[in-house]
Parts: structure tokens; C-alpha cells; sequence
């Protein structure tokens, strides 16, 4: 290779790698898309978009580092002062994504990672067409079952609606047309090394598109 070709490739590599992406990661509950965000973020040194919630916390959650635990009245605060990028309600609570944020670490040049579902991600692409929107979906209807029902994290009748609604949300994602990328969770470490290669040959497709 010259000289000349390996300094271009290095040039848009590097601009790259500073470049803002909005990247929204969706999939079923129980797919494993938390592993995958938070990996993701990890290797891509990215920043991930803590939402808002009116969900009660779990024994697992850490507030402001998994979500912002809220009281509804605040989350209808924030909707009416348009702090939210977007919201929705999913399984009866509410769920949104606070925008100072999400906008400033664009700005830095930063990866902003959504994790929100299908109605969400709807909603940012039609504020935001740039974003980039990757789904991912279980092996297997049977393999998902399981997942939901191993995290033992609820009743059976709860993992039966959220099974209901994870299948309704896969048609969803499909006839959307919102989704750039869909990704399956078969290996968790495949997947996540998939994850960040899609994301990487995206921005660097940008940089060269410019
Ligand atoms: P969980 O309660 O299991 O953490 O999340 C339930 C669902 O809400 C998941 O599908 C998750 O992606 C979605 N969700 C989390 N945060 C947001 C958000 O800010 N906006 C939207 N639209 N969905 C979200």
C-alpha cells in the first residue's frame, strides 16, 4: 500500500472516531440488549443516554446510572417542558429520554447510545434521521422463553405479557422500517464484536459520504 493511501485511511479513521452518532438499541425484553448496551458502550468509549422512568426500581438498579427514578408528576414536568427527546408507555409505566443531555454529548462528538423500544425509536428518527438504529432479536421464540423466565425477575403472568409483547414488538420493528441493522443474539460475545463493527463501518461510511 503507498504512503499516500495508508495516511488517507488513517485521516478517516481518526476523523471517524470524533464524529457524533446517535445509535438506538432496541430489541425485546430478555433478548439481552442491557449486556450488549453496556458492552457496547464500554468498547466504543460511548455515552449512554440515561432515561427517565416512573418504573419502581429494581434490587438491580442503581438510580441515575440505570435510570432516573421519578415520580409521575415529575415526568409530566419534564414532558410539558419539552425536556424529553421522546417518551412512551411501556408496560404501564413511563419511560423517556431527556434531551440536554443526549444533545451536548453529540456536540462533543460523541457515541450517544438510546436504549428504548420501538415506539421510542420511531419517534427519535422522526426528529432525528441521522440516528442509527440497530434491533436485536432472539435465536429462537422458544430461546427468548427461557431468557425472560431464567432473570426470574417476575411472576409467570408478567413474563407471559412481556413474552406477548416482545413478539408484537418484533413485528413492529420489522414493519417500521426504522431499524438500519438487525442484529441476532445467538453467542452474547459475537454479538457484541458484531455490535461494534456495524457501528464503526457506519461512522467511518459517514465521514467518507461527507
Ligand atoms: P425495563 O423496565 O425492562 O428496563 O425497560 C422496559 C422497556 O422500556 C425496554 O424495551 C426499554 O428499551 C424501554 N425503554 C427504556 N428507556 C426508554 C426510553 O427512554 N424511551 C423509550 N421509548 N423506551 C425506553
Amino acid at each position: 500500500m503507498s504512503q499516500e493511501l495508508q495516511d488517507n485511511i488513517d485521516a478517516i479513521r481518526e476523523q471517524a472516531k470524533s464524529q457524533g452518532l446517535l445509535l438506538i438499541i432496541s430489541g425485546p425484553s430478555g433478548v439481552g440488549k442491557t449486556t450488549i448496551t453496556t458492552q457496547v458502550v464500554k468498547k466504543l468509549e460511548a455515552a449512554f443516554s440515561v432515561s427517565m422512568t416512573t418504573r419502581p426500581m429494581t434490587h438491580e438498579d442503581v438510580d441515575g446510572r440505570d435510570y432516573h427514578f421519578v415520580s409521575e408528576e415529575q415526568f409530566r414536568q419534564a414532558v410539558a417542558s419539552g425536556d424529553l427527546l421522546e417518551w412512551a408507555e411501556v408496560f404501564g409505566n413511563l419511560y423517556g429520554t431527556p434531551r440536554g443531555a443526549v444533545v451536548k454529548q453529540l456536540n462533543e462528538g460523541k457515541i450517544v447510545i438510546l436504549e428504548i423500544d420501538v415506539e421510542g425509536a420511531i419517534l427519535v428518527k422522526q426528529n432525528m434521521p441521522e440516528a442509527f438504529a440497530l434491533f436485536v432479536l432472539p435465536p429462537s421464540e422458544e430461546e427468548l422463553l427461557g431468557r425472560l423466565r431464567k432473570r426470574q425477575r417476575e411472576s409467570e403472568e408478567i413474563i407471559l405479557r412481556r413474552f406477548a409483547k416482545s413478539k408484537a414488538e418484533i413485528e413492529r420493528a420489522k414493519a417500521s422500517s426504522v431499524y438500519d441493522c438487525f442484529l441476532t443474539n445467538d453467542i452474547l460475545e459475537h454479538t457484541i464484536q458484531e455490535a461494534v463493527r456495524v457501528v464503526e463501518s457506519e461512522r467511518m461510511r459517514r465521514v467518507i459520504a461527507e
